[in-house]
């Protein structure tokens, strides 16, 4: 396997740290990936050498900040196979891509009566700006139902697909279970109907390649800081027709063509949905996050995720008194969990103390907490730097905890 963990560690400085006298295991990737030194570099060369306002051309610095802006958005054009920049919109993360959405697309398009469908298993970013949106429009928010495994019930999801259905909304992988959603399956046959599809794929991006021509989804979410990449700035990927068609989000600098007090008109794609001062930093650092990944042989790091997350999941079947919150049959990243006689939140300190990073509580996506009759779970999730040493210490330091709490 051509694929050097040790190597690979090397590049990402902040790992080899102790914390609480111990060396860091770092298992909240699903909240934040760390940056390896390529993505750091680059954003400090930029604000060392090119730092300036783009779209300006008043200046060579800010031709240099535009072309290298406008190179890191075609680099995620690449990355995610879109056919061009113009449907590649730069926003703050998966959120404002999605909240993008609902209030353009969304507020043109639905209308009493009509339905938004998302999973049972939504993170509130893919919850609460439909629940805004129909309280202005009078669009219903329908979830489709999860079973005790944490799969999607796709027979109740065909059932639930009629012609009140303008969009599905759906998460490609959960960030509190770990589970691969049928996403190919889902666009076809809500396309079927006529339905749009807006994916949000913050988990997912990070650990396979995208293409959105073949997956065909009409929308596709994600943020730079899950795949190794900066805080504070993600993409929204749209097909040019709808993006077209749609009014701007927000308004002011860079989204116009011209203003004046009688009326204003707007810029053309991507820029009409991109108002102010963009992340020229953050957009940057994007782009050396893809190089960075694409500089990895991409079948060997989804082979070593994949060794490590199973470890992970045999492990945790055998534990006593641990039981899996999601099981499903296809997962990526995520192991969610509880153990018998100890509150997540205490597991998540005593951890933390043996120096093992994870994350606890809903993760923000209380309902599928409640589906399962839990306020909260302990949530370690894996990134291509993790090994099966890290999960080692993730069970060695649920038995010391297991000593403090039993
Ligand atoms: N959707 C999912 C599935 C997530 O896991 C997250 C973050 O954890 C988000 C949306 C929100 O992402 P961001 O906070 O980067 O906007």
């Amino acid at each position: 396997m051509s694929f050097d963990v040790d190597a690979l560690r090397a590049q990402f400085p902040i790992l080899d740290q102790q914390v609480n006298g111990k060396p860091l295991v770092y298992l909240d990737n699903g909240a934040t990936t760390h940056k390896p030194n390529a993505v750091i570099d680059a954003i400090a060369g930029y604000y060392r050498h090119d730092n300036s306002n783009v779209h300006r051309g008043a200046h060579t610095l800010s031709d240099r900040a535009t072309a290298r802006f406008e190179q890191a958005r075609e680099s995620v054009r690449g990355f995610i196979n879109a056919r061009s920049t113009d449907e590649v919109i730069w926003t703050k993360g998966t959120t404002e891509a999605i909240n993008l959405v609902a209030f353009s697309w969304g507020r043109d398009n639905l209308k009493q009566g009509d339905r938004v469908l998302v999973s049972g298993m939504e993170h509130h970013a893919n919850i609460v700006p439909w629940q805004i949106l129909g309280a202005q429009t009078g669009a219903e928010l329908v979830p489709i139902p999860v079973d005790d495994r944490g799969q999607l019930d796709m027979v109740a999801f065909t059932d639930l697909l009629d012609e009140r259905v303008k969009l599905v909304s759906i998460v490609h992988v959960s960030n509190a279970l770990g589970t691969v959603n049928p996403v190919e399956a889902i666009i076809e046959q809500a396309h079927a109907v006529g339905a749009k599809v807006m994916i949000d794929g913050a988990q997912a991006v990070a650990h396979w390649p995208l293409d959105m021509q073949a997956l065909d989804c009409d929308f596709y979410a994600f943020s730079a800081h899950k795949m190794y990449g900066p805080m504070g700035i993600g993409v929204l990927y749209g097909k040019r027709e709808l993006l077209e068609a749609m009014p701007p989000f927000m308004g002011g600098g860079e989204m116009i063509e011209t203003v004046s007090f009688e009326g204003t008109t707007y810029n053309t794609l991507p820029f009409k949905f991109e108002p102010g001062t963009p992340n020229v930093a953050g957009a940057i650092g994007t782009g050396a996050a893809i190089e960075f990944i694409n500089s990895l042989d991409r079948d060997a790091v989804a082979a070593h995720e994949a060794d490590v997350l199973n470890y992970a999941v045999s492990r945790a079947k055998d534990y006593p008194g641990l039981t899996l919150v999601g099981d499903a049959d296809h997962r990526a990243g995520v192991m969610g969990f509880v153990l018998e006689g100890a509150h997540p939140a205490d597991l998540g300190m005593l951890l933390d103390q043996q120096g093992v990073a994870v994350r606890t509580g809903n993760h923000c996506a209380m309902p599928i907490m409640t589906r399962f009759g839990l306020t909260g779970t302990v949530r370690a999730s894996f990134a291509l730097y993790n090994t099966r040493a890290d999960v080692d210490a993730l069970f060695a330091g649920l038995d010391k905890a297991k000593t403090f709490l039993m």
